[in-house]
């Protein structure tokens, strides 16, 4: 069975879905905005922009369904059972959310099945289990009274997603916040809307009450802040750019207080020393940057090499470079990703060019991909310093800084970002360096001798600085979709 697929024949689920109906763009909107896939630049549909009217309606859904489901009161395992059919509908479907989900994103069809979406349905599983499992406490009190701790969900909780991961950042917000017992209005990238249409539709397929899932389309200004200011939404889930984060923390800030994940961006350091297998770095630093063309938050950009082994690991990482080739997002042989937009290409570019003054050099890429899609070649920049552009910014594309040091002093000075703090990768064979570096790094994740995510779950993800506030995943993210009561009782 091939994935591949033609792009012009694949239906898509335009439109806002709220309760369980897909409102069609024409009858809930106020001008699309002009969508265009990423591998060949062509126009092939508009994301519709809900109105702050149409998220009224959607939190207003929201808190009829949970009031009617009772989802927040209910056997706890009654939400775990509906969650994990719903896990049971992504696998099955996988074929079809895998297609919707490379035709707008950058994501690469023979990627996503084994990919993006059995992670997404891992997700669910995983924070469905936690419903029954996360209870209260009793508190130590004197013998006159009983005191506790209950755990209470939310209530409606607003989530905003990037482009990025469409599917697995929505599994990042959904699970944890169903399984918690809340309701969600949910707002997409305006880039890549549909793939989480599609993930609600089975939802409610699998016998979610329908309601208790909204997905608004819209862009951050017009319907991103409509989902933050709104007062009937108790908490919000935010995974995108530090400066959105920052908009929104304002926002909030102004229009009522609530508390907020954010999940931001980074810029984070792969530190190798001499004694790393060479090799196997070379492979998880290359991955960590080529994957999905660099668009990830955890990207490893900065590479930081100890000085004597900076030449033959340089060589080895080119080489997985020049191995790349661009291909349309739904060809199954596909593997190289292009860049989600033309603005963000150009972008991507304008920060390159800046960085390469004096003794600077590119020695790979550098430049645009000859290509009707998006794609920017994998690019090498040494001999920067910390004040260099590439070094600082977070490029978000396929672009590696090289800079070596000569002692762990050294290293860790140019490892620490001003801004950000969201991951770091060590690579050593000195247990002991490696552990004593670790407790040092200024970073929420750090991955000694491999580098990315790995299917456990169980590990949280989220920021140091300004990469971000809490954290996704683990049980911290189910927790943060609970809030406690302090219960005392004289006996
Ligand atoms: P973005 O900040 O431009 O947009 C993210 C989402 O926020 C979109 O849905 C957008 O419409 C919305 N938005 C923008 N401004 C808003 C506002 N003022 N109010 C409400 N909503 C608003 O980010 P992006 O370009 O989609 O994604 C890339 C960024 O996401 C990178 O910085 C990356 O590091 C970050 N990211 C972080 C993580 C993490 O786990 N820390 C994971 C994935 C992506």
């Amino acid at each position: 069975m091939s994935l591949s697929f033609d792009p012009d024949r694949l239906p898509l689920p335009i439109g806002h879905f709220i309760g369980d109906r897909l409102i069609p763009a024409a009858n809930a909107t106020e001008g699309g905005l002009p969508m265009h896939r990423p591998s060949d630049g062509r126009a092939y549909a508009d994301c519709p922009v809900a109105s702050s009217d149409l998220v009224d309606e959607a939190v207003a859904a929201a808190q009829a369904a949970l009031k009617s489901s009772n989802w927040g009161g209910v056997r706890p395992r009654d939400r775990t059972a509906v969650l994990q059919r719903w896990a049971a509908l992504i696998e099955e479907e996988a074929e079809t959310l895998a297609k919707v989900e490379a035709l707008s994103s950058t994501r690469p069809v023979g990627q996503l099945v084994a990919g993006d979406v059995a992670v997404t349905a891992e997700q669910i599983r995983f924070f469905a289990e936690f419903a029954d499992k996360e209870g209260g406490d009793l508190a130590p009190t004197d013998d006159g009274s009983l005191g506790m701790v209950m755990t209470e969900p939310y209530g409606v909780v607003g989530a905003i997603t990037p482009w990025n991961f469409p599917l697995s950042m929505a599994g990042w917000k959904l699970g944890p916040a169903l399984a918690a017992g809340n309701a969600v209005v949910l707002k997409p990238s305006e880039m890549t809307p549909f793939s989480t249409v599609l993930l609600a539709q089975l939802a409610v397929k699998a016998g979610l009450p329908a309601g208790l899932i909204n997905i608004v389309q819209g862009d951050g200004p017009t319907t991103g802040a409509a989902i933050t200011r709104h007062p009937g939404i108790a908490k919000v889930s935010f995974t995108g750019s530090t400066a959105a984060g920052s908009a929104i923390m304002a926002d909030i800030a102004r229009s009522g207080v609530k508390p907020m994940t954010l999940e931001l961006g980074g810029k984070s350091p792969q530190i190798v020393f001499a004694d790393a297998d060479l090799e196997k770095a070379a492979a998880a630093i290359a991955t960590s940057v080529l994957s999905n063309a660099g668009q990830a938050c955890v990207a490893g950009s900065r590479l930081l090499v100890e000085a004597s082994v900076a030449e033959p690991l340089i060589g080895m990482i080119l080489g997985h470079m020049r191995a790349v080739r661009p291909g349309p997002t739904w060809d199954e042989t596909t593997r190289y990703s292009p860049i989600i937009s033309e603005r963000q290409r150009a972008r991507i570019h304008s920060i390159v060019t800046a960085s390469l003054t004096g003794s600077v050099e590119c020695l790979s890429g550098g430049a645009p991909m000859d290509s009707d899609g998006y794609f920017y070649a994998p690019t090498l920049i040494a001999g920067v310093d910390q004040t260099s552009p590439a070094v600082m910014e977070e490029i978000f594309g396929p672009v590696l800084t090289v800079q070596s040091f000569d002692s762990e002093e050294e290293a860790m000075a140019m490892a620490d970002h001003p801004t950000y703090g969201l991951a770091a990768g060590l690579y050593t064979r000195d247990l002991s360096r490696a552990l004593r570096l670790t407790r040092r790094l200024q970073a929420g994740t750090v991955w000694v001798n491999r580098y990315g995510r790995s299917r456990d779950h169980i590990l949280p993800t989220g920021g140091y600085k300004r990469s971000g506030i809490g954290k996704d995943l683990g049980r911290e993210a189910y927790l943060a979709n609970r809030r406690s009561k302090s219960v005392l009782i004289g006996l």
